[in-house]
């Protein structure tokens, strides 16, 4: 059974104990046991106790620390992403590129480490000279808790940013997830991150909530559903922590008459099918301008109808492409239902939107293309978490801002055209919290993302995501003579 991993070193938790299965052929792997509140206070403590030392290193030393982890992590490359193609069942191709992602983040927030700024100013006064100072100081001791459709990356985006600004972490993956996490950890400790600098306890939402809620937890940062993203705002708000909420999307994509449709197409299609769908940003409603509809749909159904789906180790013979399985049960029968309920309400599947018989027993789905699907139909309120694209005509501009607007989230967005004046109007009016313009939908390091409306709070990546792992302390200094 796997450990938690608590002050540099491997603890048994107490709790009841969980499988974790390889979503491909529902061999278990693992299991894990829920930490308790017991355990989650013994791996708080050790964060606390390790705090002092860490805000006070040097932030140069800082920096090199999470660089070297970043090394270390590198040179144990091809067992990690093997270890995330087996827990997660994306195709190695797609955890090479999570993997690198992931320990180019950490190297993102090394740099950053001895960037950290406060302020000075003069300030009037009738006592003598007097100036004041805005401290930036590390915030405490930081939940981290992560979904399982990107559990590496997402840990970088939390850990990276809080142990550069000299706070420490207690992370939480997700119960399906935590393998790799736990190896990565141990091996960032292998490479010289101080025990209790990064600990990281076992379990699911009991346990999660013994950790947001416990006294000595400073600051959440949350990664997943909108649902579980208002039930932790309840939670952390009544004792005012700080949170930020990276939730569940629906993003819409326009392409217009004038666009490079065939880029579009391609781009269109990696980001709604990487991940076998289970991306937050990602490209779930496709609004197509009435000239280039029939070149689009016909371009995009060619391309999803390669899509075999199998085993993430190994790859499809070309023109194949491997698309991985859901990641649980429960995922698939979501999706199934979302898809059926736009069928019955007259919306017609051009390619997919069936269960494959692979003969490998796992949650895996024939990626679909769908079009006329009611506007008020589930797949296109909801948040579809699966290989799914509806996919609409409109007549111009207003019509899709007006469509693309009409959801209750707001994490993504992108458009195709090179019309500069659609392009402005779209950075404009599009409610959400990140545009591409002829773009694939990505998050870079170098950008600050997340969402606005019911896409959460608070940014990830980017310089920006640091402010969120400091606070400001304003200081005033008089007394100095003239
Ligand atoms: P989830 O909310 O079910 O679980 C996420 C994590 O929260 C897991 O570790 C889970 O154990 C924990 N958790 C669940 N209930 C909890 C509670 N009451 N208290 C504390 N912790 C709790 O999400 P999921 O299904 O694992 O992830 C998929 C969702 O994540 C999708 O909606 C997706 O859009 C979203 N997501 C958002 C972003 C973003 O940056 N905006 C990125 C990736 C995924």
């Amino acid at each position: 059974m796997a450990q938690m991993f608590m002050d540099g070193s491997w603890a048994d938790p107490s709790g009841d104990s969980r499988e974790v299965q390889d979503p491909a052929t529902l061999d278990v792997i693992d299991a894990i046991a829920d930490a308790t509140p017991g355990d989650v206070d013994a791996a708080v403590a050790n964060a606390k106790a390790a705090m002092k030392d860490w805000a006070a290193t040097d932030v140069s030393k800082r920096g090199a620390i999470l660089r070297k982890a970043a090394d270390h992590l590198d040179a144990h490359r091809d067992e990690l992403v093997a270890s995330l193609v087996r827990e997660q069942g994306k195709p190695t191709m797609e955890a090479m590129g999570e993997f690198n992602h992931f320990t180019n983040g950490l190297r993102f927030y090394g740099e950053l480490a001895s960037k950290v700024r406060g302020t000075y100013q003069d300030l009037p006064s009738q006592f003598g000279r007097s100036y004041g100072l805005t401290l930036r100081r590390p915030i405490g001791v930081v939940a981290a808790i992560i979904p399982w459709n990107f559990p590496l990356t997402l840990f970088a985006n939390k850990v990276g940013p809080a142990l550069a600004a000299g706070n420490t972490v207690v992370a939480k993956p997700a119960e399906t997830t935590p393998l790799t996490t736990l190896r990565a950890v141990e091996l960032m400790t292998e490479a010289g991150v101080p025990a209790g600098v990064i600990n990281v306890v076992t379990g699911g939402p009991t346990t999660g909530e013994a950790l947001i809620t416990h006294p000595d937890i400073a600051r959440v940062a949350f990664t997943g559903q909108t649902s579980t993203g208002q039930r932790i705002a309840e939670l952390a708000g009544k004792q005012l922590k700080r949170v930020s909420l990276e939730l569940g999307g629906s993003d819409p994509t326009i392409v217009l008459n004038d666009a490079d449709v065939e880029t579009a197409v391609k781009t269109i299609q990696i980001g709604r099918y990487w991940n076998c769908g289970q991306m937050c940003l990602a490209p779930k409603r496709a609004f197509i301008q009435a000239d280039v509809y029939d070149q689009f749909v016909d371009t995009l159904v060619g391309r999803v109808e390669r899509y075999e789906p199998g085993q993430g180790d190994s790859k499809a013979e070309k023109p194949k492409l491997r698309i991985g399985p859901l990641h649980t049960a429960q995922q698939l029968e979501v999706l199934q239902a979302q898809l059926a309920d736009a069928v019955d309400r007259g919306a017609k599947v051009l390619t997919g939107g069936t269960v494959p018989d692979t003969g490998l027993g796992g949650h895996f789905f024939q990626p679909a293309v769908v079009v006329d699907v009611p506007r008020d139909s589930r797949l296109a309120t909801e948040e579809v978490f699966g290989p799914v694209l509806p996919i609409w005509r409109v007549d111009d501009l207003d019509d899709a801002f007006e469509r693309a607007n009409d959801t209750t989230y707001g994490l993504g967005a992108s458009i195709w055209t090179q019309n500069a004046g659609a392009i402005d109007r779209a950075m404009r009016e599009i409610e959400a919290g990140m545009t591409w313009v002829n773009q694939l939908h990505y998050g870079y390091d170098e950008m600050p993302f997340g969402g606005i409306k019911m896409s959460g709070m608070g940014k990830e990546h980017g310089a920006e995501a640091l402010e969120e792992y400091v606070e400001s302390k304003s200081i005033v200094v008089g007394g100095l003579g003239s």
